[in-house]
């Protein structure tokens, strides 16, 4: 058996931030990454001629350590622009500060209900941080709506840990004068997104791919946390000094033989799966970055455009789609025909292009996507944890802390876990 000094799960970008601080720190460390290809959700897929990333991903990224890296490759900046659909209408994000669109007398209603929301303190859950920010009407006929699609749980069953400044906190000032006026300021969390030029997201962890020792089609099917060692799927089986994991706590907690309390806490973390629908049109149609869609008959919450984020995406005269479809659990829980026959709807109900236009249309799952902040979901978190870090397993990342984490954070993540 061969014998390893820092074993690292997981080929992400969290992998190679743990990598980059062992080559920095004198250590010997391999990747093991189940697919063959690396970066995890920063990696894409190509269909003729047009690049697609898994889910939205523009960089934020502030911290010096990150940037350091992410700047070597030269990139795109793009304002924060997005818009919402609701029903037949496209409003600026977020809606609550741009109703100018609305019929008068639905402004109206919805302003009202924002004067009379509740004075007392919020409960604990998001739902009511919602109706205590916005007043009824607007949580209900917006943030309520999309918190279903986009989390699949209800607004009620959410805590609100996760919200930081991804929520506007809701302003009179600026609910009345974007009920007025479409010129309204952009309010986003960050106002200047980057984008690769070329290569996709990628392309931004593509000197961390370059300098990491990386093993693909290797899935980590047991780890002996006794006798130090990890065994993939394809029968091979190394030792450790140091073992780094990034796979998804439920998933570590099972294959690491986690005692029974232990995996109960793990067996009720739950993520989101996404469907991603990939959308190529024979011509220039698509001008937006992203946008959010409310309406519950079209499955995707929220769409984005590649050949926006870079020309280079598509082919010269082309450009595309990405639909995001969320369902609870690592499973769709839709068919792939359901989720094509929709996307094609959506595309006619929101006006984008004619049939005629789509070359095709990809659907593809991602088993985890976004961490769902359940009530009691961060006490269960903590027993796994624990459990890992007495177990001597170095747990980071995204799913590996179990945690909302951007690019850069989870970056920073692999990067300190050790
Ligand atoms: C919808 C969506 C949109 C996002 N948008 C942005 C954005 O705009 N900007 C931004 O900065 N961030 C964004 N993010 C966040 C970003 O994608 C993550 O923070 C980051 O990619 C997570 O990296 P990771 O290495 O922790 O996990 P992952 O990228 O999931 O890497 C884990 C790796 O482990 C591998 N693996 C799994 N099981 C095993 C096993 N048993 N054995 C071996 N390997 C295994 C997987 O194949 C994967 O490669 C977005 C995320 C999502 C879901």
């Amino acid at each position: 058996m061969e014998q390893l000094d820092v074993v690292i799960l997981g080929g992400g970008v969290a992998g190679l931030g743990a990598a980059l601080k062992a080559r920095e720190t004198g250590r010997q460390a391999v990747i093991f990454e189940a697919r063959d290809s690396a970066g995890g959700l920063l990696d894409n897929f190509t269909i003729d001629g047009f690049r697609f990333d898994h889910a939205v991903h523009l960089s934020f990224a502030s911290e010096e350590k990150v940037r350091a890296i992410f700047d070597r490759t030269p990139y795109i900046t793009h304002p924060s622009d997005s818009y919402c659909f609701d029903q037949d209408r496209w409003l600026k994000h977020p809606v609550q500060n741009n109703l100018a669109p609305l019929d008068a007398n639905d402004k109206v209603a919805l302003i009202k209900s924002f004067l009379a929301r509740p004075s007392d303190l919020a409960g604990d859950d998001y739902e009511s941080w919602l109706r205590h920010q916005y007043g009824d009407g607007i949580a209900e006929r917006y943030p309520i709506r999309y918190t279903q699609k986009y989390w699949a749980t209800p607004a009620s069953a959410l805590s609100t840990t996760w919200i930081g400044q991804r929520m506007r906190r809701a302003e009179l000032d600026e609910i009345l004068y974007g009920a007025m006026t479409t010129e309204t300021p952009n309010t986003y969390y960050t106002k200047e997104m980057r984008y690769p030029q070329q290569g996709g997201y990628k392309a931004f962890i593509a000197p961390l791919i370059a300098d990491s020792t990386m093993r693909l089609g290797h899935r980590a099917t047991a780890i002996d946390t006794a006798q130090r060692t990890v065994t993939f799927a394809n029968g091979v089986t190394v030792g450790y000094q140091k073992l780094v994991s990034t796979l998804p706590l439920p998933v570590l907690a099972r294959i690491a033989d986690a005692p029974a309390e232990v995996a109960a806490a793990a067996s009720q973390l739950k993520a989101t799966a996404i469907d991603l629908v990939s959308v190529g049109f024979s011509k220039p149609i698509i001008k937006d970055l992203w946008f959010y869609i409310y309406d519950e008959d079209i499955l995707a919450s929220r769409a984005y455009s590649p050949s926006v984020k870079s020309p280079e995406n598509a082919p010269e005269g082309c450009s595309s789609l990405q639909f995001e479809i969320y369902s609870r659990g690592e499973q769709s829980q839709y068919s792939k025909e359901e989720v094509i026959a929709n996307t094609r709807a959506a595309l006619v109900k929101m006006g984008i292009g004619e049939p005629d236009d789509v070359l095709f249309v990809d659907h593809r799952v991602l088993p985890f996507g976004n961490v769902i902040f359940d009530l009691g979901m961060e006490a269960r978190r903590r027993t796994v944890l624990d459990w890992a870090a007495a177990a001597g397993i170095a747990s980071c990342g995204r799913f590996g802390s179990w945690d909302y984490l951007w690019s850069n954070q989870s970056l920073l993540s692999g990067y300190n876990a050790f």
